[in-house]
């Protein structure tokens, strides 16, 4: 009789079985994880490949922190530099070479009115940390506790920070209306709609009654980016700045995302010439390394030695990675071509718009670009836009879309509100042919979006 060989039993492929292991041991608070269940070996600019052997274009970019992209190659120098050089890779607040040359850089891009007299503070290396820092100093150097915050608002999520997030309570934070066209609070949009809000502000500021604590700071970001990429209105940001300085409350302007060129400036607040008293920065300025530094005006260096201090203020690594790409962005023009493409790529998608009722909004600055998803055929909330009734947002179809775009090799963010905004933040080194394959995959995308089961079924759950 003969001996039959036992079949060959068909492994899993090993992508398989690190995701299996991720959602084994890792935490139920993983976010990005769930959505995007791949595994990154290698990238290279946009490209990222995942270890099953796929090709992505990444518009995620680190959750906007890969100016250039992934492993640049002045990055990847700056950092060999260092490491070849025998220097200390971790030096707590001490001077180096290294954080001299970022300082330098960081001071060189900045507003001149600021640079010309501004301080830095290394602190913790995350965005939120940085947040941290910028409303202690505030109010240590007002003597003031209160804080002036934004409805869809995100800083961080650490104590302060979070507080001053759009979806904490506080009593110390006042929420206060962000200009918002498709979603007017007041039912207006556009500069009507801002110049509401910035009425609304200056009345409760100055209302006897109103019930403000006395603020020490304002603190905004110029294109609100996980609230679902809403631009502030260039105005809105001089009000502001009018309003915060005719009361002396410091203005922070929390460019953690929207930084480095990211919107067509290579600070969002160029757009509108408003010269804030704090920049909360980080992501971009590491180089893809962690980062984070607040800069301010110097009269409001008052704070104690210690009074805002931590391990990790010494990445070297971080420091030449985030001076290499400061440079890079800068020399290269690259500010200015996130605003071409973006502009490019936003009127590409508004015209998609036409065939797609369930593309309710799109809106963004530079290469910071949202496409808010709606049902057109349920009830329109209650808040209305200047043409009529917006429709209520469709966070399944938003989902449903994430996924048809990671199937056809896209990596997008879904963000905002009730989560219903499709997010792009690719790359400033973006190719044209690029951004036209990233809007042809969505819109791809999209219209099997629109047709997947998965839509109806996830739609039961999430109204
Ligand atoms: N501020 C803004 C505007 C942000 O977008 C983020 C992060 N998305 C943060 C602060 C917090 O940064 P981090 O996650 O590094 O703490």
């Amino acid at each position: 009789m003969a001996v039959t060989e036992p079949a060959p039993v068909a492994l899993p492929p090993a992508h398989e079985g690190i995701l299996r292991r991720q959602a084994l041991r890792e935490s139920a608070a993983r976010t990005y994880a769930r959505s995007l269940p791949i595994v990154p070996v290698r990238a290279r600019g946009m490209t990222i490949e995942g270890a099953d052997g796929r090709r992505y274009l990444d518009c995620l970019s680190g959750a906007g922190t890969l100016a250039l992209g992934h492993n640049h190659p002045v990055v990847l120098e700056a950092i060999r530099k260092v490491i070849d050089s025998g220097a200390p890779l971790h030096v707590l607040d001490l001077a180096t070479p290294v954080k001299d040359a970022f300082t330098t850089e960081l001071f060189s891009t900045l507003p001149r009115e600021l640079a010309d007299d501004a301080r830095v503070q290394f602190c913790g290396p995350a965005g939120t940390d940085a947040v941290e820092a910028a409303l202690k100093l505030v109010r240590v150097a007002s003597g003031r506790s209160g804080l002036l915050a934004f409805t869809g608002a995100y800083h961080g999520m650490t104590a302060g920070a979070l507080a001053a997030s759009g979806g904490a309570t506080d009593v110390g934070v006042t929420r206060l209306p962000f200009p918002h066209t498709y979603r007017c609070p007041f039912g207006a949009g556009g500069e009507h709609g801002a110049e509401l809000a910035a009425r609304w502000t200056e009345y409760l500021l100055d209302d006897p009654k109103g019930g403000v604590p006395a603020p020490a700071g304002m603190i905004l970001e110029p294109v609100q980016g996980e609230g679902g990429v809403n631009p502030a209105p260039d105005r809105w940001m001089r009000r502001m700045r009018e309003i915060t300085q005719e009361r002396s409350i410091a203005l922070i302007a929390d460019e953690v995302q929207t930084g480095v060129g990211r919107t067509g400036t290579f600070w969002a607040v160029e757009h509108s010439g408003v010269v804030p008293d704090v920049m909360v920065l980080s992501k971009a300025i590491g180089g893809s390394l962690p980062l984070a530094v607040i800069v301010y005006r110097s009269a409001l260096d008052l704070w104690r030695p210690g009074a805002h201090a931590g391990t990790f203020r010494g990445n070297q690594l971080a420091m030449a990675a985030g001076a290499a790409t400061l440079a890079y962005v800068r020399e290269n023009q690259l500010a200015e071509r996130a605003g071409t493409l973006g502009a490019r790529m936003l009127a590409r998608l508004q015209a998609l718009s036409a065939d797609h009722p369930s593309i309710g909004d799109v809106r963004g600055r530079g290469l910071m670009i949202g496409i808010e998803l709606v049902d057109p055929e349920a009830e329109p909330l209650t808040v209305t836009d200047e043409k009529g009734s917006a429709p209520p947002p469709d966070p399944a179809l938003a989902a449903a879309v994430q996924q048809e775009c990671l199937h056809r090799g896209l990596i997008v963010e879904v963000g905002g509100r009730h989560s219903a905004v499709v997010r792009l933040l690719p790359p400033l080194t973006l190719t044209d042919e690029q951004a036209v394959a990233v809007v042809d995959r969505l819109a791809d995308a999209l219209r099997a979006a629109e047709r997947s089961p998965y839509r109806r079924a996830a739609a039961g759950q999430t109204r």
